[in-house]
């Protein structure tokens, strides 16, 4: 593979000392990151080498949805404006029963270019016909966190626990450089304790992550209240989930002590602000969650619940969101991107990700800041929180290689995706 040398670009490395380096050079090594650094120091390019010029471009790190269903493209649009249970139970799940690998598939490869030209490169996904999934992310170049997903409400629940363990295994066998499987029990209100407890035990077996949802909305956590005594954090903790490394989506209804677990057990969280907001769900105690010393990524959720899966926007919405009881300083501009990116990926609890340095997978995004809403230039960590958007990423880099230039992408046919997807929706709404 041809290494790339991309230069004259400012780099937001997205290390703790918010270093920008202006008129930088990055050069990958295969699919990692070799030099970061001036470009009067940078090493010069092989004859066989690719060179972007990326002079008026901003690098990033590769952006990081810590939490999404991607193939719920589908379901944009179709069920807007209702709480999470109506929502889940009337709208969703009814349409879920009908959906084939196939339309899995196309749906997810469209959530892929819709992530990509967003300046997305790893995403943590949870979402039946996980294989399908996984066709999408081998075929595209993106990276993500899979779930083997399990619910234990359903007649063949053992079946399903079956398939995921059968999953996992062949993600494990495979060892591809670009997918880390993860075991994903939906949640505490689908997954009663002992299949909790079993796929507890099966995720030590076989020493995989965890990705699951916890304390989304008032009601839940008052249910498991009357239920068990405990939130559904405290039970999570009580049933040992949390001795492996976890990723919990949501934590809206986080108490002080769930807080005190989280951090304790070094548990990631995925803030979904705007799914939170849609649904009405509430507002999570992130500003907490972040002096805790919680690792706090950001998420979309499904596009049937954002309607986008645009994490530059998510961004925006989480500085945002957390000022409104009063506090302008609660997330500032250079948390919220970190969310995005380096703590993205320590939610994940994957390493050497999410920051510009050398040793780090070569997931980069470059942005043409030569637009009239980022003018002035320079301050650049503001104008990403604030102002950028999704139609300012012109080229994406993922594990060293080039996935998007100048907005046209190299590994989709993106006008067959849109077809397809199409083809899906009408048959299973009409
Ligand atoms: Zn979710």
């Amino acid at each position: 593979m041809a290494n790339l040398h991309i230069r004259n670009v400012t780099a937001v490395i997205m290390d703790e000392h918010h270093t920008i380096l202006e008129q930088a050079a990055i050069v990958t090594d295969g699919a990692h990151i070799h030099f970061v650094g001036p470009l009067a120091q940078a090493p010069d390019p092989a004859a066989d080498d690719a060179v972007i010029d990326a002079d008026g471009m901003v690098a990033i790190p590769g952006l990081i949805n810590a939490h999404t269903h991607l193939a719920m493209t589908l379901f944009r649009g179709a069920a807007d404006d209702l709480p999470l249970m109506t929502w889940l139970q009337e709208k969703i799940w009814p349409v879920e029963a009908h959906i084939t690998r196939d339309d899995v598939y196309w749906a997810s490869l469209l959530g892929i270019a819709e992530m990509l030209r967003a300046g997305v490169t790893t995403f943590n996904d949870m979402y039946w016909h996980v294989e399908a999934v996984a066709d999408a992310v081998r075929e595209s170049g993106i990276r993500a966190g899979l779930s083997a997903v399990v619910i234990g409400v359903v007649p063949h629940a053992e079946a399903l626990l079956h398939e995921a363990e059968a999953r996992v295994q062949a993600f494990i066998a495979e060892g591809h450089p670009r997918i880390v499987p993860f075991f994903g029990p939906h949640a505490p209100y689908t997954v009663p304790e002992a299949m909790m407890r079993k796929i507890v035990a099966l995720a030590h077996t076989y020493g995989v992550r965890m990705h699951t949802h916890l304390s989304e909305t008032a009601g839940e956590v008052e249910s498991s209240r009357n239920l068990s005594g405990m939130t559904p954090i405290a039970l999570m903790d009580a049933y040992e989930l949390f001795t492996r490394p976890t990723t919990v989506a949501h934590g809206v209804h986080a108490t002080d002590h769930d807080i005190a677990v989280l951090a304790h057990r070094g548990v990631g969280v995925a803030h979904c602000p705007s799914s939170n907001m849609k649904l009405g769900s509430g507002i999570a105690p992130v500003p907490d969650m972040l002096r805790a010393g919680i690792a706090v990524g950001l998420g979309t959720d499904g596009a049937g619940s954002n309607n986008t899966l645009d994490v530059l926007r998510e961004v925006r919405q989480a500085a945002l969101l957390h000022k409104v009881g009063g506090d302008a300083t609660a997330v500032r501009a250079a948390t919220a991107l970190a969310m995005a990116t380096r703590q993205g990926a320590a939610a994940m609890h994957l390493e050497h990700l999410g920051m510009l340095a050398p040793g780090y997978l070569a997931d980069i995004a470059l942005l043409d800041f030569q637009q009239p809403h980022l003018t002035p230039g320079g301050r650049v960590v503001s104008h990403l929180a604030y102002a950028a958007y999704a139609g300012d990423v012109d080229t994406v880099i993922v594990h060293g290689k080039v996935l998007m230039r100048g907005r046209q992408f190299a590994t989709l046919d993106i006008e067959r995706i849109r077809a397809r997807v199409r083809e899906s929706a009408d048959r299973l709404f009409s």
